[in-house]
């Protein structure tokens, strides 16, 4: 069968694994007669005549033989209240593996296919429901790692970017508007629009676009992580210090599949900004190996890492292993964690190549400081300019069409004040309304559209 967006499409929409139940999805023109072909309900209740927003108790029999399946309650939603706007028919069976598999295919039996990762919510964007933004902030709450990132990415969901984006379009829409009047009919006057306001609109939006990109970094931190590596020769206190900022949270440990062990990342809460430590394998079992080795493993975590955590051990002055290591992240943003202060050593010299680094003395051992630290931590990486409302952009694809969207609005600036014809002032106020567009999805491709929902998981 050819994919096409009037087909009618299911997935199992719950994670994999036993549950107590999972839920299959299914949306589309065909979704409930479908359903009304597989349901069996004890009082003999047609799905096909039921109101909307109802949920049903029966079972899902294969309706070749009538063998009963699973147990289930089926939810009618009829378009256009559902999540795609379509008719949607969610079936919660029992949540094991085989039990879904098995409606699955019986569903998909029955002129359905199986949907595409993230489809549902395609088309939730391509039948107008969200919009692009919106659309893309779903998989980052499914993904959020802390509070404050899933209260951003709700944030986006329920259309604050969106709003700004927009807002920001109808000023340049008004602007671009104005010119093009007045190219057209240059003896009137522009409806009061003095040179003066034309260039201060553009760059209002210019500095209000700026503020956006510049609050990247700190979205991008609460979206991903701020990939973080604690280093320091053997001894120092990296697995104690790595347990101290992991006691105070449950870590979420993510084992990369299809890795060996080495590449383990675990997530520590600072003041909702995901600190992504990696390479904690390396931190745990740096005792079982080789200096050499354990250098080159620390190597890797600091090539990768945005943060570098660098413990020296203050019972003892600083050696030549220290100096080396210290030497290998010196260009690295990087926070000096004096530790074992409890039993600080009167030889111990903080070496001057970090004497402006900001330096904090703890003892993970005795978990003092360990607060502290982390206010440094988020002190030092979250500084920087907020927009007014505090909004945050969080993704690659919106940073890049703001940074495409301040160079046209820079270069109409500069048109207009060399008093090029006006034409040329309009279609740099053009070009960057349409790549603001893109953010929204008022324009954007196939291509785009395909790169954005391929992120997403099946069932989506
Ligand atoms: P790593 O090799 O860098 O991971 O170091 P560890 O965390 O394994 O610590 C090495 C030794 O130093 C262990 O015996 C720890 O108990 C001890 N240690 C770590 N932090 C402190 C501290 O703050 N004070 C004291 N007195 N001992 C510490």
């Amino acid at each position: 069968m050819i994919a096409s967006e009037s087909d009618t499409i299911a997935a199992i929409s719950t994670p994999l694994g036993e549950g107590g139940i999972g839920i299959i999805r299914i949306s589309g023109n065909e979704a409930i007669s479908v359903v009304s072909k597989i349901f069996r309900s004890p009082r003999g209740i047609n799905l096909n005549n039921v109101k909307t927003h109802t949920i049903h108790y029966g079972f899902i029999v294969d309706p070749f033989t009538e063998e009963k399946v699973d147990e289930v309650l089926v939810t009618v939603m009829r378009a256009p209240n559902t999540y795609t706007r379509e008719d949607v028919v969610e079936i919660n069976c029992h949540g094991g593996y085989i039990t879904l598999k098995r409606i699955l295919d019986i569903v998909l039996e029955h002129d359905v296919r199986l949907a595409e990762p993230g489809e549902f919510t395609k088309r939730a964007f391509l039948n107008g429901r969200i919009d692009l933004s919106q659309a893309e902030s779903v998989i980052d709450i499914i993904r959020a790692k802390t509070d404050q990132a899933q209260k951003i990415a709700l944030e986006h969901l329920s259309g604050r970017l969106s709003d700004k984006i927009n807002q920001l379009r109808q000023f340049l829409m008004r602007i671009c508007a104005h010119i093009e009047a007045y190219i057209d009919f240059p003896e009137e006057d522009i409806d009061g629009l003095t040179e003066e306001a034309i260039k201060e609109s553009i760059k209002h939006i210019i500095d209000e676009i700026k503020s956006l990109v510049e609050g990247y970094e700190k979205g991008k931190i609460y979206r991903e992580g701020l990939t973080t590596a604690i280093v320091g020769k053997p001894n120092v206190g990296k697995s104690s210090l790595l347990n101290a900022l992991l006691m105070q949270e449950r870590a979420i440990v993510t084992e990369i599949p299809g890795t060996t062990r080495d590449i383990i990342e675990e997530y520590v809460n600072i003041n909702g900004m995901p600190l992504k430590i990696v390479d904690t394998a390396g931190i745990r079992q740096a005792h079982d190996i080789v200096e050499a080795e354990g250098i080159k493993r620390t190597m890797k975590a600091v090539e990768q890492a945005e943060l570098i955590l660098l413990i020296l051990d203050s019972s003892r002055p600083i050696d030549c292993l220290d100096e080396e290591i210290i030497s290998k992240i010196i260009k690295k943003r990087v926070i000096v964690v004096i530790n074992k202060k409890d039993i600080k050593s009167k030889e111990f010299k903080l070496p001057d190549s970090l004497k402006d680094k900001p330096a904090l003395e703890i003892s993970a051992l005795m978990s003092e400081g360990i607060n502290e630290l982390k206010e440094l931590i988020f002190k030092t990486t979250m500084t920087g300019r907020y927009t007014q409302e505090g909004l945050l952009i969080t993704k690659l694809r919106h940073k890049v069409a703001l940074e495409d969207t301040l160079n046209a609005l820079n270069n109409a600036l500069e048109s207009f004040k060399r008093k090029e014809p006006l034409e040329i002032t309009a279609m740099f106020l053009r070009e960057g309304l349409s790549f603001l567009g893109q953010i929204v999805g008022v324009v954007t491709t196939e291509e785009i559209l395909d790169l954005i929902f391929s992120e997403f998981c099946i069932g989506k």
